[in-house]
């Protein structure tokens, strides 16, 4: 007997299961997808977070191709399997691209001298979709669901899981907030609320006393200069992750953006914190490069809370941070103004972060030494990667230990990217098909 399945979060992770299951003969009609966001036709630029293909599948297009990037895969399934699972998210990509011909991949093979000996380079390959084309590909990957018959919930919240009786508590948002509860069942449940869910992944967690592995803090801050500074690294590498490793501290940059290249708000837990995205075409180029600096830190005793509390202190007004020693805040692609607090001095900056604050000022001093930007840039504060609970499951379907119809997927598993969160989806949808 076919069951009903439902997926929690429209983002990369529930839209590719989806997509595998359907593409297989799974009647998209026993399929329903619930998101609090809004569907491609009606979702803004500037939701980054919530809605159809969820967080970077909406505003940025990178896919990292490679198992050491973007969090736990091969783990759970094995290399080869991993690899695999990869592909088939870039072939997802590919085919519902309007000018597939325009995806390329960087794929840097040599460490340059020149940024030793102050920094290391990971290389790996990188697919490049392109941030504008994301919400064409969105359309049509949603056109395509909904002709095989996939049923789609928008603006509906789930509050609540009743995972022992198979029941979801949802609220549909109103103009005036949220309306009446209501519930659902499920034969099994993939969850994939991404880092929007994440409070309410760890209600759930600590509901249901999920055990948790231990997570190490990620924090830092969005660096950004003109792009002619660092030509001659995007030369070898367009997506390059520079890294320098200390005892307990290494930091790297993350997520690096070029030609058309903006700083983008994020908002968690009610604090802002900053990410960068690229568009692509003529008509965005800003010759702008920006990347996170961010630390891993490892020895902290609650990372979660650490983090938390670094990050409410780095706001004024409602705003996050923004430093530089002779820029302003920079244009979002809409043409307005980043949304920033300037200020003048790194003292606030300091005594928030303690002393990991220097590791952040001399990666960037000693990228001074080698790209020669002098006074020329500025860092938007903070960047934070907020790392969900990883929940125990089993490895062969990603499902909860203690209740196996509940697969946990994407951002609220232990993804950091869109390939392998991507990647989760499929593997949980060719395990239903089993
Ligand atoms: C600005 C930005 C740029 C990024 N760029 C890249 C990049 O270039 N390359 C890369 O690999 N990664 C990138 N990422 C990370 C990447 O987006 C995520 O790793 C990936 O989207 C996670 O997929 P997911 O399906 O787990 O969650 P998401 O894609 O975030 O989707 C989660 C969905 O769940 C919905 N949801 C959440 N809670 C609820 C609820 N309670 N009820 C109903 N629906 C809910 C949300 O509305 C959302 O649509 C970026 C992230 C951001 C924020």
């Amino acid at each position: 007997m076919e069951k009903k399945i439902v997926i929690v979060g429209a983002g990369v992770a529930g839209i590719n299961a989806a997509t595998k299951l359907v593409d297989n003969g799974y009647p998209g009609e026993l399929i329903t997808i619930i998101d609090k966001g809004n569907d491609p036709h009606n979702r803004l630029p500037e939701e980054v977070m919530t809605g159809m293909l969820g967080a970077g599948g909406w505003s940025d297009g990178k896919l990292t191709y490679h198992t050491a990037i973007g969090g736990q895969l091969s783990k759970y399934c094995g290399e080869e399997k991993a690899m695999n699972l990869m592909d088939q998210v870039i072939s997802n990509f590919r085919r519902f691209h309007p000018k597939p011909e325009e995806i390329f991949m960087s794929d840097p093979q040599e460490e340059p001298e020149f940024i030793k000996p102050y920094f290391g380079l990971r290389m790996f390959p990188v697919w490049h979709i392109g941030s504008n084309f994301l919400h064409e590909i969105a359309k049509t990957w949603y056109q395509y669901l909904l002709d095989k018959g996939v049923d789609f919930w928008w603006n509906t919240e789930v509050s609540d899981i009743d995972f022992t009786n198979n029941v979801i508590l949802f609220n549909p948002l109103g103009i005036a907030g949220p309306t009446d509860t209501h519930q659902v069942k499920y034969d099994e449940l993939i969850f994939a609320v991404g880092k929007s869910g994440i409070d309410f992944a760890q209600k759930l967690a600590d509901g249901y006393k999920l055990p948790n592995e231990p997570k190490s803090v990620q924090i830092g801050v969005r660096f950004e200069a003109p792009q002619k500074y660092f030509q001659k690294l995007i030369d070898v590498s367009y997506d390059f992750k520079l890294y320098q490793k200390f005892d307990n501290v290494s930091l790297r940059s993350f997520c690096t953006n070029n030609n058309a290249a903006y700083v983008a708000v994020e908002e968690t837990y009610g604090d802002i914190s900053y990410n960068g995205h690229a568009k692509k075409g003529e008509e965005f180029r800003n010759n702008m490069t920006n990347f996170g600096i961010l630390m891993e830190i490892k020895g902290i005793e609650d990372p979660f809370k650490w983090s938390r509390d670094v990050v409410s202190k780095l706001q004024f007004n409602g705003k996050g941070l923004y430093y530089s020693p002779s820029r302003i805040v920079s244009k979002t692609s809409e043409g307005t103004d980043v949304s920033a607090y300037q200020i003048e001095f790194l003292d606030g900056f300091k005594a928030s972060m303690g002393k990991y604050a220097d590791y952040v000022i001399n990666f960037i001093d000693d990228m001074n030494k080698i790209f020669n930007f002098g006074d020329d840039w500025g860092m938007y504060i903070p960047e934070v990667k907020y790392l969900s609970p990883e929940p125990l499951v089993n490895y062969n379907d990603l499902s909860l230990t203690e209740y196996t119809n509940v697969h946990f997927v994407g951002d609220a598993l232990s993804a950091r990217g869109i390939t392998v969160s991507g990647a989760h989806g499929i593997y949980v949808a060719e395990s239903l098909l089993k």
